[in-house]
């Protein structure tokens, strides 16, 4: 066999048994292949910031924007004229997204992914293809004694805080997966989605049931940030029925759920684990809305730079920012740095299989480049820990 050959027959054999296709259910046609012009009114100021040197690793901080790629980031940095608080990277690398049973991969297997470091099936969440379930960093931090939780803008049912705290073959069976929470090693879980924790048609009250296992329970950020909290205090603060208003009505809500998130945990002298999600990029790729899918990236990107500032100023955490997947086949086709105008197109209402980006600053970051599989990153994450 000539090399030509043999790396052909090597990339076949390395290509994952795949179902390509996604249900027609999954692709609306609004705005497909059609030039999307955004212009973004207010641009925000960006600092540089001074990453620290030398220190070990003592928390992570994992932030994931769903459906994020290249092209969102891209498309975002020209909208801002030029400027992103993520451009303060260290290092940078790309992530495989592909699960165990498809090339395209949803938010259950993708975030099960960067939650374990092992590839399941379509779908399922914080298990593996056997339905067995598999311990996330958050479970890896708590057995260290140290502090881990959540802080999301999506409901808490939805896959991606999911996979990291709770364990279901199929995510669409949403009443039991946010019961799971009831079991979960969380110390701290910021999110909305009430509605399916109290008012179940099982007649559990999820919240009474939390509180009664000793953690205090918020309805507001308001509420939990005026709260005097213990320095061992474990907290749901779940405001909204269902998913966070949206980013021009919620102001800094994300910011402020992070930071104070990062508040509690860092009480640990052991350490923490936390993991942000900017949740709703997803949803407006899905729905292929320029204007609210830009809001939602420049959002979670100001969470990043609020996040990097304190991280700097800690000098013992890394922080990593990636994707579980693309979203949108989104794709910057023209645009203006100085109008802070992009041209786009959407070329699907589903997931691509695009490889996204790693991004890493703080003590380690510099295991993050390079092209490796989604499921490196939390091993990566263990192994820097154990250190
Ligand atoms: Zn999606």
């Amino acid at each position: 066999m000539n090399t030509y050959i043999k790396s052909l027959v090597a990339a076949l054999v390395l290509v994952p048994a795949v179902a390509s296709a996604q249900t027609p259910a999954e692709l609306p046609t609004k705005g497909r292949d059609t030039q999307l012009t955004y212009v973004m009114p207010n641009p925000y100021n960006v600092e540089v910031i001074q990453a620290p040197k030398g220190k070990k690793i003592k928390n992570v901080i994992l932030m994931i924007g769903d459906g994020m790629s290249l092209n969102h980031v891209g498309s975002a940095w020209t909208a801002n004229r030029g400027k992103l608080w993520l451009d303060n990277s260290q290092t940078v690398g790309l992530s495989k997204t592909y699960c165990a049973n498809r090339l395209i991969t949803d938010s259950g297997a993708g975030g099960t992914a960067l939650a374990s470091g092992f590839k399941t099936n379509y779908h399922s969440v914080g298990v593996d293809p056997d339905g067995k379930p598999l311990p996330s960093l958050n479970v890896f931090a708590h057995e260290r004694g140290m502090s881990n939780g959540v802080a999301v803008t999506c409901r808490l049912w939805d896959a991606t805080p999911c996979d990291f705290l709770c364990h279901i073959v199929d995510r669409d069976n949403e009443d039991a997966v946010i019961a799971d929470y009831v079991n979960s090693v969380a110390d701290v879980v910021i999110g909305p989605g009430y509605e399916k924790m109290v008012g179940r048609k099982d007649g559990r009250n999820l919240l009474n049931e939390l509180r009664d296992k000793g953690y205090g329970i918020y309805s507001s950020l308001d509420d939990l940030e005026n709260a005097k909290l213990k320095k061992d205090a474990r907290v749901y603060c779940v405001p909204y029925p269902h998913d966070v208003p949206l980013p021009l009505e919620r102001g800094n809500w994300l910011e402020r759920a992070s930071l104070k998130a990062i508040d509690i945990l860092s009480k640990n002298p052991k350490g923490f684990f936390l993991m942000i999600e900017g949740s709703q990029l997803d949803d407006y790729g899905h729905f292929n809305d320029i204007k609210t899918l830009m809001e939602e990236t420049h959002d979670f990107d100001r969470t990043i730079g609020a996040v990097m500032k304190w991280a700097a100023k800690d000098g013992e955490t890394l922080v990593i920012v990636t994707a579980d997947h693309e979203c949108g086949g989104l794709t910057l086709v023209d645009g203006d740095l100085n109008e802070g105008r992009i041209v786009c197109k959407f070329s699907t209402g589903g997931h691509s299989g695009v490889l996204v980006p790693i991004y890493a600053f703080g003590p380690g970051h510099e295991n993050f480049t390079g092209i490796m599989e989604n499921t490196d990153i939390p091993r990566k994450v263990i192994e820097l820990l154990k250190k």
